[in-house]
């Protein structure tokens, strides 16, 4: 049997929905949940994915501030930049659009963020919550994918994890998140021996590389839950992810789709960071 689709477009759209409401309630209270976005430059990825989370602000009553700064700006001007916006009381969440021009120390500027507006989870006060096991604000394409796990209504206590990728923005939380939900981890990079054989033991298979259709069918568990974070531009234009949909889904019991998977999920855990933010 084909896998099930995991539909991550219908998930986040049930999940904005539910922040607009929330937001609607913080109205009676004089509070709006404000989110400002750094953009640096013009690259032409960053900028989509920033429009994209401006047009979820405005579906969820958010208000959003869009800062965009040319690639020459210093980093003493970018960290000022953040200063102000970390000092201004109708901003909750602050997100610096990744990746930063070359001369910019990118871990500094992500420091410089109050921890308390860091609604992408990056700062190391919230990653050293996460390891604590007292998470706070969790990076979002891991909590999208928890999100998503959840929806399968499969039991993760107990389970095989395999996390494909260790970047601090999506493997190694995701590694930690599932920990707390007391799977098995096991976290597999560009030096692991044998990933065919660690991935088919895999109750749950997450790959978050960044290479065109690596996993293959071969490599799944029948029936096992199978998550792609991977973002891959094609030669043709076109979007793959890090898993090779066609061999996966006639092996796989759940399976997300690239794109309409992980990508809305992390955009609707942004929101739900900045509304958490505003609550506090
Ligand atoms: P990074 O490049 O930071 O990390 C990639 C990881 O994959 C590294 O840990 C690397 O290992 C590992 N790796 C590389 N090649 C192999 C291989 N052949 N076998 C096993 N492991 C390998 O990427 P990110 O974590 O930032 O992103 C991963 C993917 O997810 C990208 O395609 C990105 O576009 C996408 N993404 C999607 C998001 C969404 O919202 N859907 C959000 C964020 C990212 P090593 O550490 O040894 O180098």
């Amino acid at each position: 049997m084909a896998a099930r689709i995991l539909d991550g477009k219908a998930l986040a759209a049930e999940v904005l929905s539910g922040i607009a409401n929330e937001v609607a309630r913080l109205a009676q209270r004089g509070i709006q949940p404000g989110l400002a976005a750094i953009l640096v430059g013009d690259d032409a990825a960053s900028r989509v994915y920033v429009r994209n989370k401006v047009r979820a602000c405005e579906q969820t009553g958010v208000r959003s501030k869009l800062i965009e700064l040319p690639a020459t700006v210093t980093q003493q001007g970018l960290v000022s930049v953040v200063g102000e916006l970390n000092r201004d009381p109708e901003i909750h969440g602050i997100l610096v659009q990744l990746p930063l021009p070359k001369h910019i120390d990118a871990a500094r500027i992500l420091d410089a963020v109050s921890a308390d507006k860091d609604v992408d989870g990056f700062h190391p006060q919230n990653l050293g919550a996460l390891v604590a096991g007292t998470p706070k604000l969790v990076p979002c394409t891991p909590a999208g994918v928890m999100r998503l796990l959840a929806k399968t209504g499969a039991a993760l206590a107990g389970c095989s994890a395999v996390v494909i990728g260790r970047s601090t923005i999506v493997g190694k939380p995701l590694a930690l998140l599932l920990l707390q939900e007391n799977a098995t981890v096991t976290v597999c990079h560009s030096k692991t021996q044998g990933l065919e054989e660690i991935a088919r033991r895999a109750d749950v298979l997450i790959a978050a590389v960044g290479r065109a259709k690596l996993v293959t069918g071969a490599m799944v568990k029948p029936g096992a839950c199978v998550i792609d974070v991977g973002i891959n531009r094609l030669a043709d234009g076109s979007l793959a992810g890090d898993v090779d949909f066609e061999s996966v889904r006639p092996v796989a019991g759940w399976l997300t789709p690239v794109p309409g998977g992980v990508g809305p999920m992390t955009i609707a855990m942004l929101l739900e960071n900045c509304l958490q933010a505003a609550q506090r």
